[in-house]
């Protein structure tokens, strides 16, 4: 595998980071997860966009352009020879001293890394999962806001930690009032009476691309989309509950703490957005070999 760091294409064991990068130290940096599909990259300037966002909310220079981030992306997928891949594009604070003020470091880092990830058992899309709220809630706005796609996921890791220690592989995560605001890694969307419901970011959701792009699907199919707080209470009464994300795809649920959703199978309104996700997943994008 090849690695894409400030520049150049290392080799995967010459792939590396200065223990002085505050990346490393502090988890000053930002990231993105991106996906490839037959050939082309999924939604990449949206997920550029927002690397640029991240940035600007805390404040770091990428040294590199949009147009420039975009075709170093394409780049590191074509020099590692691939077509269906997951893309961690990392841009660090860069190399300072031990103390955190990020004035020490001169120097943003930019790395992409292409490689395969399987987020969840595949036998797990045909079942559903089973879910947990957990006891760690979303970080608050005024202290961390969720909507940077930081190197900081400790929030995340601890509330992925009880849903494990709980036997379930995923974890609802509540905000300091008690709405739902979303899963370690994924938005979380409910169907009743035929509408689809989704946390809004300000209840501490990440700005979801896919979250995004099933919204834009249910809209085209006459779906009634709305943005309201929830709470368990609205969860455990839904028809369908499923979730979002670049990795995960679109996950059905079918238990959220011990309540059976639905009729605990995958819906029929989750099936028809899974179909059409994985079919505008095939036919759009960025091409990577021209
Ligand atoms: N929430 C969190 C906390 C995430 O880290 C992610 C990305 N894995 C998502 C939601 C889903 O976002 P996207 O659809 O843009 O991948």
């Amino acid at each position: 595998m090849k690695v894409y760091i400030d520049g150049k294409y290392l080799d995967e064991r010459n792939a590396k980071v200065s223990v002085f990068d505050h990346g490393l130290l502090y988890g000053d940096g930002i990231f993105e997860g991106i996906r490839a599909y037959n050939g082309r990259v999924f939604k990449l300037k949206e997920h550029i966009d927002r690397l640029f966002s991240s940035a600007k909310a805390i404040l770091l220079e990428i040294p590199l352009s949009h147009a420039e981030l975009m075709k170093a992306t394409v780049a590191t997928i074509r020099a590692n020879k691939l077509r269906d891949c997951y893309v961690r594009l990392i841009i660090t604070r860069g190399i300072g001293t031990l103390g955190l003020n990020p004035r020490s470091c001169k120097k943003p880092s930019v790395i992409i890394i292409a490689g395969k990830i399987q987020v969840y058992p595949a036998e797990l899309y045909a079942r559903g999962m089973d879910i947990v709220t957990v006891p760690t809630t979303r970080n608050l706005h005024s202290a961390l806001n969720p909507a940077i796609k930081s190197l900081n996921y400790l929030n995340n890791i601890l509330a992925k930690i009880e849903a494990n220690n709980a036997g379930v592989e995923e974890a609802v995560m509540l905000n300091s009032e008690g709405f739902v605001a979303e899963c370690t890694a994924d938005n979380l969307f409910i169907i009743k009476d035929g509408k689809l419901f989704t946390p809004p970011l300000s209840a501490g959701a990440l700005y979801g691309i896919t979250r995004q792009t099933v919204m834009e699907l249910a809209e085209q199919n006459g779906v009634a989309v709305t943005e309201p707080n929830l709470t368990r209470y609205d969860l455990f009464n839904a028809d369908e509950c499923f979730l979002t994300g670049t990795g995960a795809e679109i996950m059905p649920v079918i238990k959220i703490d011990g309540r059976v959703i639905g009729t605990g199978k995958p819906g029929p309104l989750t099936q028809k957005l899974v179909a059409e996700y994985h079919a505008l997943t095939k036919v759009t994008g960025q091409p990577i070999y021209g």
